[in-house]
């Protein structure tokens, strides 16, 4: 089986497999072999990897992992790719194909299945209608995973990759920085998907830190207090810690920003990490 990464190739696929992109699943194969390419590189990809791919759609990217790794594991919620994909990746001896849903298996036994509870690498074009619950149970599950590198659309990327305290932050920023340090490689044109999607897409990779950013005493209340900050757009902490029923009266609140520093007017989105660490502390 040559290579899928061209307009060729996979139209040819489709229609021997009489199929079309389904929207409902956010499928946008990829057809720019250039991009395969830095793709695989941008993940640092080698024979002693195992790499989880969530989405191999018809087995383009599954390809170019599948030459660069030593295993490939790929997770697919649509059963009807199934046949397609045992043919496009009937050369290769070290892929493994599960019908699942990604926000649903259980990537912890994959990881212990797979690669003996080594960390892996997980690479993906993803499917854009459910980037950021993906991208959060990866995190999240405080799985045994060395970086993500994944491709994603480009505003939600710079919004993802954007520093706590910046423009476009907002609670998800800190659940990033706290457990990986993201950065923003390339952009990827429409014309290198078939069919073209509307927006511009970017490959974005998140190194996993080996512990989390920062040390808190309580990591549930820590994240609860953040998630409450950010729940009422344009409204100062004070607020939206006491509608948010972490702080019981303004005045608590107001007491509690100025004994860590904090100015009593101020917004979720101007606070570091540390900021946060120090108020949930306090409360
Ligand atoms: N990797 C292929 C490529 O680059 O050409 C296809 C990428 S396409 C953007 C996204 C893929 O994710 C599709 O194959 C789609 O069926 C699959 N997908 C969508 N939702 C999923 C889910 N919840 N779990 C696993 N796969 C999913």
């Amino acid at each position: 089986m040559a290579y899928l990464g061209n307009s060729a190739r996979t139209k040819e696929v489709l229609a021997r497999y009489n199929m079309s992109a389904k929207k409902k699943f956010g499928q946008n194969f990829l057809i720019d072999g250039g991009v395969l390419e830095g793709i695989v590189e941008a993940a640092g990809v080698t024979d002693k990897d195992c790499v989880l791919e969530i989405g191999p759609g018809i087995g383009t990217l599954t390809q170019y992992l599948a030459e660069a790794a030593g295993r490939v594991v790929a997770v697919e919620i649509d059963k009807t790719l199934l046949p397609v994909l045992a043919d496009t990746l009937s050369e290769y001896d070290n892929v493994t194909v599960i019908n699942e849903d990604v926000l649903k298996v259980d990537i912890d036994r994959i990881i212990q299945e797979y690669n003996e509870g080594r960390p892996i690498k997980v690479v993906a074009n993803l499917p854009y209608y459910i980037t950021t619950p993906i991208i959060m149970k990866l995190l999240e599950e405080r799985l045994n995973i060395e970086s993500i590198t994944v491709m994603i659309q480009k505003e939600v990327a710079h919004r993802l990759a954007d520093t706590p305290g910046g423009k476009e932050s907002g609670s998800i920023t800190y659940t990033i920085w706290y457990y990986s340090e993201p950065e923003i490689l390339f952009d990827v044109p429409n014309s290198s998907f078939i069919p073209e999607p509307e927006v511009t897409s970017t490959v974005i990779k998140f190194n996993i830190l080996e512990k989390p950013r920062i040390e808190v005493n309580d990591e549930e209340k820590f994240f609860k207090v953040i998630k409450a900050s950010f729940m009422q757009k344009r409204k100062t902490l004070v607020n939206s810690l006491v509608n948010g029923g972490v702080i019981s009266s303004k005045e608590e609140a107001e007491k509690i920003l100025t004994s860590i520093g904090l100015d009593t007017k101020i917004r979720g989105e101007k606070l570091s990490l540390e900021d946060f660490k120090n108020l949930s502390e306090k409360i």
